[in-house]
């Protein structure tokens, strides 16, 4: 039999269930379809795509085919020219996949064929893990104990010698000129990158994971984002009886949790999760958006929170601390849309990922599951105090932070944190 695998959260050959179903039954075209819809990442993950495309392509000794278009036009087209019974994919449980799936499903049954999902990019497929009733779960401890019993299968090798089916292909998509380092891609690279933080970092990681100047995490988040190494292997790798290791499994656990969320209400990609927050105010006339801009600038006079927007720019990834101090502060202290916040970051976070980054942004904005209460306002000084408390990583960030040319606190934290409180009692008062 000839069948298709067509790649898109899940650019590797190890450990890939759906390409080795699809190996052990015949000839497998390897199919990647650069859609029109993923301009709107950002340059910096396109490129990501691009190098982790790239190394895709010779890991199958260049038998990758890459089309460009509609994948709802190409891959029934591509499925009818080489003849192929069956589309195999990893699971997308995103809103935008799941209709994109369930068209091109029906567009392939029409012709006799069909679309085979096996796997997702979770440990545990969103939609999974649920209450005794049947209920999803809106509370991340809950349904990490459950996530855990639901258990993973290992890894598995990669198919032995597949036999590839070759066809035309249009090419990898262009490279954008990029100024942000992009860490090396390829399945080799980043597992010994996790290999290498597995066996010098990961037992310290509860101790430091929170301090932004130091290289505490694992920093796989855009390789998790694009499947070239599945959360399993890391599970496997790694062992829930240290305590540090089994914080680091839990932080795999949010990720599932936040697709979980997603899964169940796909409206929460850009409304709030928690609808009494409809009745909140942001601000969005001039003046908010004359603050957005310094806030994106890095130009806030709070060092901790210019840091991290800097970070987030230069290098195209903030620590996770200062992911939740700089959402805060655009939600508390300037009283901006959360979605605004939620868009920057999409356009310039290497692992910018709509479950993760939008439901990270409503819970710092408070309208998430799990929220942080919404009256507990960071504080950008006792925080950057707390976690950067020699100032290494705003001056890192920060080359001008002790002259005259740095901006001073463009607000007054105390009199914002009153107005969000004022502000906030619309959403204790709705029903
Ligand atoms: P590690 O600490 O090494 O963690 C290992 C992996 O666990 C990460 O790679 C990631 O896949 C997962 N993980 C860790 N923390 C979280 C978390 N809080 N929520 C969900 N998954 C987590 N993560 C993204 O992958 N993409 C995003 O777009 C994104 N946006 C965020 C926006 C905000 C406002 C906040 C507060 C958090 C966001 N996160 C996002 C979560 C977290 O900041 C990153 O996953 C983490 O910083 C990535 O670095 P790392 O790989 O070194 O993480």
């Amino acid at each position: 039999t000839r069948s298709i695998v067509w790649f898109r959260r899940d650019l590797r050959l190890r450990d890939h269930p759906a390409l080795s179903e699809a190996c052990s039954e015949g000839e497998v075209l390897p199919v990647f379809v650069v859609d029109p819809a993923f301009d709107g990442a950002g340059a910096p993950r396109r490129a990501l795509l691009h190098d982790c495309l790239a190394a895709l392509d010779d890991a199958t000794g260049g038998a990758l085919v890459v089309r460009h278009g509609d994948p709802a036009d190409e891959i029934p087209a591509l499925a009818d020219e080489i003849d192929a019974s069956t589309v195999y994919v990893s699971k997308d449980y995103g809103p935008y996949g799941r209709k994109r799936d369930e068209q091109i499903a029906d567009a392939l049954r029409g012709a006799d064929r069909r679309l085979r999902g096996i796997g997702s990019p979770y440990a545990v497929d969103p939609g999974t893990v649920r209450k005794d009733d049947g209920d999803p779960y809106s509370v991340f401890t809950p349904f990490s104990k459950k996530w855990r019993a639901c258990g993973w299968s290992d890894p598995i090798d990669a198919p032995r010698r597949p036999n590839w089916i070759e066809a035309p292909s249009d090419g990898l998509p262009e490279r954008p000129d990029v100024d942000v380092d992009i860490p090396s891609a390829g399945e080799d690279n980043v597992l010994a990158r996790w290999r290498r933080f597995r066996d010098d970092g990961l037992d310290d990681y509860d101790e430091r994971r929170d301090l932004p100047a130091v290289d505490g995490t694992s920093r796989l988040s855009p390789f998790l984002k694009y499947g070239v190494v599945h959360p399993r292997q890391l599970l496997a790798e790694s062992d829930a009886r240290s305590k540090a290791q089994a914080t680091f499994q839990s932080e795999l656990a949010w990720r599932d949790f936040y697709a979980d969320v997603l899964f169940h209400s796909p409206d929460s990609a850009w409304e709030h999760w928690n609808d009494k927050f409809d009745a909140i105010r942001y601000d969005h006339n001039q003046a908010a958006k004359n603050k957005f801009e310094r806030w994106c600038e890095g130009r806030t006079g709070f060092p901790i929170v210019d840091a991290g927007m800097r970070q987030l720019v230069e290098s195209g990834w903030m620590h996770n601390r200062v992911r939740m101090i700089t959402a805060s502060f655009l939600v508390k202290d300037l009283h901006l849309p959360w979605t605004w916040g939620a868009r920057f970051f999409l356009q310039h976070l290497l692992d910018g990922d709509l479950a993760s980054n939008n439901h990270g942004w409503q819970w710092a904005a408070g309208s998430g599951t799990d929220a942080a209460p919404y009256f507990r306002v960071f504080n950008p000084t006792s925080q950057q105090e707390r976690w950067d408390p020699d100032g290494e990583y705003v001056h890192r960030w920060i080359p001008e932070l002790d002259s005259d040319d740095y901006p001073d606190p463009m607000v007054d934290h105390k009199a914002e944190r009153q107005e969000a409180l004022d502000r906030y009692e619309a959403v204790k008062g709705s029903s």
